[in-house]
């Protein structure tokens, strides 16, 4: 009986902080991928007047983690624009605090555990091959920058301080260091995972070509108490949203943070800003595709579970986005895995890079 009342009380908690919003319901509806475009695009300029109406979360700021190398027939799907096989890409971490109306909340968005994500076997199989001298192979192509720890040392932010964990996909990901499993508790003792119903069932039940990119058992054992399945777009509190956007992965979604820079849009559909904007790139080869093809924007495509959504949820998350302030011919995205230059991988140069971002004041000293 009590187990039932604090069910309850539980899910009522969470029904207050996490609400559902319904702009791109009617969208997502229409059969044929030509007119969702259109339908959705409409959707995403009326939740991104909407949002832009309403407060603003109270902390921002995005970290660097580590880089790693990434093939580029990937990361600009179809253009074989540059002689180098592979590019290399920046994972952050971004570290959000929002007000609900059950007090402020402080949420962790892509924290990836480094040392973990290496037994996914995209990556394994590259070290690997290097046999003996794996670790400095490791250490020249994926250098480590920080850790999730080391980002919460540095803000001076307690594990139990940590509310939600969510990523835009479960890409090699082992959320077990975070949340723990049938063995051991995990670091983060109060944290919740927010994902997308289809992300948590897919990563669950992986067919082969998902098998790479998945770290093996990295969700094993997770209590499932600790996980909160979603079944659509969400609002956290005041100025975080989680929008459906399938492509990458089917269960994708992308994080909209409302900041004093505008909206603030994080995705791997895209590798970064050149991807939203090729008619900008000077990436060789890239806005000459895009010109070419027509295509709006350049897929992430090692995957590619849902193609023409991938290449809708992109524009949705352009749209949503707007123009970067400064770099106006960019959309104001804050991609999970950044296109970022390393004099390691030479021969290509991102038009342009964000950095790390900090918005707002951090709250710490919780009594939890
Ligand atoms: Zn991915």
């Amino acid at each position: 009986m009590n187990s039932q009342v604090n069910s309850i009380t539980k899910e009522r908690l969470e029904d207050s902080i996490i609400k559902p919003i319904s702009h791109f319901n009617q969208a997502r509806t229409c059969h044929t991928a030509h007119y969702r475009l259109d339908e959705m695009r409409k959707a995403a300029v009326s939740f991104r007047e909407d949002m832009l109406a309403k407060p603003q979360v109270k902390f921002y700021r995005s970290m660097e983690l580590i880089r790693v190398p990434y093939p580029s027939k990937y990361a600009f799907l179809n253009c074989n624009v540059i002689p180098m096989p592979f590019i290399h890409i920046l994972n952050r971490l971004f570290v959000v605090q929002v007000e609900t109306e059950e007090g402020l909340k402080t949420i962790l968005l892509s924290p990836s555990d480094t040392e973990a994500n290496a037994e996914t076997p995209y990556f394994k199989k590259i070290t690997d091959k290097a046999g003996p001298a794996k670790g400095l192979l490791k250490k020249f192509i994926a250098p480590e920058i920080n850790s999730v720890e080391g980002c919460l040392k540095q803000l001076n932010l307690k594990p139990e301080d940590i509310d939600y964990i969510s990523y835009d996909h479960l890409h090699t990901q082992d959320i077990r260091q975070w949340l723990g499993d049938d063995k051991q508790p995990g670091l983060l003792p109060n944290a919740k995972l927010l994902v997308m119903k289809d992300e948590w069932e897919s990563a669950n039940n992986l067919m082969a070509p998902q098998l790479d990119w998945y770290c093996p058992n990295g969700l094993k054992g997770v209590p499932e108490d600790r996980i909160i399945q979603l079944d659509g777009d969400v609002m956290i509190g005041e100025g975080l949203a989680l929008i459906r956007t399938p492509g990458h992965t089917d269960g994708n979604h992308s994080f909209v943070a409302h900041t004093p820079e505008g909206l603030k849009v994080t995705s791997e559909n895209g590798v970064g800003p050149d991807c939203y904007a090729p008619e900008h790139s000077r990436i060789p080869g890239l806005k000459k595709y895009a010109k070419q093809t027509g295509m709006e924007v350049i897929l992430n495509g090692n995957t590619l579970e849902a193609g023409l959504d991938q290449y809708i949820s992109m524009i949705v998350e352009k749209t949503i986005a707007g123009n970067h302030p400064d770099y106006t011919e960019f959309p104001n995205m804050a991609n999970s895995s950044e296109l970022t230059g390393y004099w390691g991988f030479p021969g290509y140069k991102p038009t342009v890079t964000y950095g790390d971002l900090n918005f707002g004041t951090l709250t710490t000293n919780f009594n939890k």
